[in-house]
């Protein structure tokens, strides 16, 4: 990880928040290369999941919501996570992922020397397993007490109990409170969905793995809306969608698992779960989650707010409430598995090359565009063609440094295609066309570019 991390910050992917104040640890923020991917990953989402499919609408509901939602969904009291603390080094850690960290331990066996121990395993010399804190090997941890993960703020400018309201932990609520509206003004029936893409804030524990856990993230959240009855079927049918749109992101199918939940695991909301798991480099871990929330949302809504949430299916005129199939999708933590797929380090004619083989769709990047040498009117046709791609593509100039490093360059931002002018470009107007993971080198007419990049992408 520690590759990627410094990787991600080189190249302007991620950096830490407030970087010049120590950071933050539990917040980062998307450069330049980091905001063109996370982008391009949204897009591809919300096109898929609400252009491609008529029963689909989007929706962009607040942060901050009516306090009694949190009441009503239950998070206000069970969204928590058992916490314990070192009695010695006084840190936190979330109960259930302790034993997920490596544990510092000074084995009686060797005269008490301090090692390291990899996570969920016993020491190999004495065979003992952990039992003191992970981090600093001494202090008993705590009891698990339960911590509340919601932040709290105040609504208006008086700090007072009335006034306290959520940043929202899911986006999920807000689809629940809109479903009467989205309904009625969008015409949909049921079975119908609503999706969308925000922030959402956890005051975790034990935040890390770089943008794996944070304080503060973006989900990209669907709920279906169905005939009680039916929610079994459609939960398979969007595990399958789930995993498709996935593996059609280029992420390797080998690297991807379904891990379902058992009864102690599952959410307060859920009756059925199922996580993909990819395999990151700190071990097999959830970035999306696909749930049977039964009518669990809308009838604590309806009990709450006293307004009737029931769907009068005019086939039928049966009136009930919806069930409710969610896929949660976490945009940062896919753009990890983005970027942690995509990471190669090759040898390439005796010299070691780092590529991200990001699927070119994605790639903050399209293409970059390079004079061969500074003179004989190759940065004039260089720049030509930078500013007649720019309209249609995200595409970058670079005149600095050998064509080797700039190739380079390149490969580490996961740009697909190298456009390169060089003294033959002057003559016959022909540019030649890198392409990032095969190394082989095709010539093109400068005109067909645009043609040429068009097909490629879409391929
Ligand atoms: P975990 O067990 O890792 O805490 P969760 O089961 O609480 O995750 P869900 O509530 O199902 O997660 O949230 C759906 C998705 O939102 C997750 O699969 C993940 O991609 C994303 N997500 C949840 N918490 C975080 C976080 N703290 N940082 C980044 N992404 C998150």
């Amino acid at each position: 990880m520690d590759v990627l991390v410094s990787l991600c910050k080189r190249r302007g992917f991620i950096f830490q928040s407030s970087e010049i104040y120590g950071g933050t640890g539990a917040a980062w923020d998307y450069g330049p290369l980091g905001v063109e991917l996370k982008n391009n990953i949204k897009r591809a989402w919300w096109r898929d999941n609400i252009h491609l499919r008529p029963d689909m609408v989007g929706l962009d509901a607040s942060i901050l919501m009516h306090p009694q939602v949190w009441k009503a969904s239950g998070h206000l009291d069970h969204f928590t996570d058992p916490m314990v603390d070192c009695k010695a080094c006084q840190h936190r850690f979330r109960a259930d992922k302790v034993e997920e960290q490596s544990w510092i331990h000074y084995c009686p066996a060797t005269k008490g020397n301090k090692f390291e121990v990899p996570a969920g395993e016993p020491c190999k010399h004495c065979n003992v397993r952990r039992s003191l804190c992970p981090d600093c090997g001494k202090g008993e941890l705590t009891t698990p007490r339960q911590f509340n993960l919601m932040f709290k703020t105040f609504m208006g400018p008086v700090e007072e109990a009335a006034a306290v309201v959520y940043l929202r932990p899911e986006t999920a609520q807000g689809i629940y409170v809109n479903y009467l509206n989205v309904l009625q003004s969008s015409r949909q029936k049921i079975p119908f969905g609503i999706a969308q893409i925000g922030k959402a804030f956890r005051n975790e524990i034990t935040p890390g793995n770089f943008i794996f856990r944070t304080r503060e993230f973006e989900q990209m959240e669907m709920q279906f809306f169905v005939k009680p009855g039916t929610e079994g079927e459609w939960f398979e049918f969007w595990r399958g969608e789930r995993m498709k749109w996935l593996q059609g992101l280029g992420i390797r199918a080998e690297k991807l698992r379904w891990h379902q939940h058992g009864k102690d695991e599952l959410a307060h909301y859920a009756k059925d779960a199922y996580d993909i798991e990819y395999e990151f480099p700190f071990g097999w871990h959830e970035f999306e989650g696909i749930h049977n929330r039964s009518d669990f949302d809308l009838s604590n809504h309806q009990r709450q707010s006293g307004k009737k949430l029931e769907y009068l299916d005019p086939a039928t005129n049966e009136r009930f409430l919806p069930y409710v199939v969610e896929t949660s999708a976490g945009a940062d933590r896919t753009a990890l598995v983005v970027l942690c797929d995509a990471y190669r380090e090759e040898e390439v004619e005796g010299e070691k090359r780092v590529v991200l083989q990001i699927k070119p769709s994605l790639a903050p990047l399209k293409a970059a565009v390079f004079p061969l040498v500074n003179k004989d009117g190759m940065p004039e046709m260089a720049r030509r063609i930078y500013d007649d791609l720019r309209g249609a593509f995200n595409v970058f100039y670079d005149d600095g440094g050998s064509i080797g490093r700039r190739y380079r360059r390149q490969d580490e931002a996961g740009t697909p295609f190298g456009i390169t002018v060089d003294g033959q470009s002057t003559q016959d107007q022909t540019v030649t066309v890198r392409d990032r993971d095969t190394l082989k080198q095709v010539r093109v007419a400068a005109g067909q570019l645009a043609a040429y990049l068009k097909e490629k992408l879409a391929g």
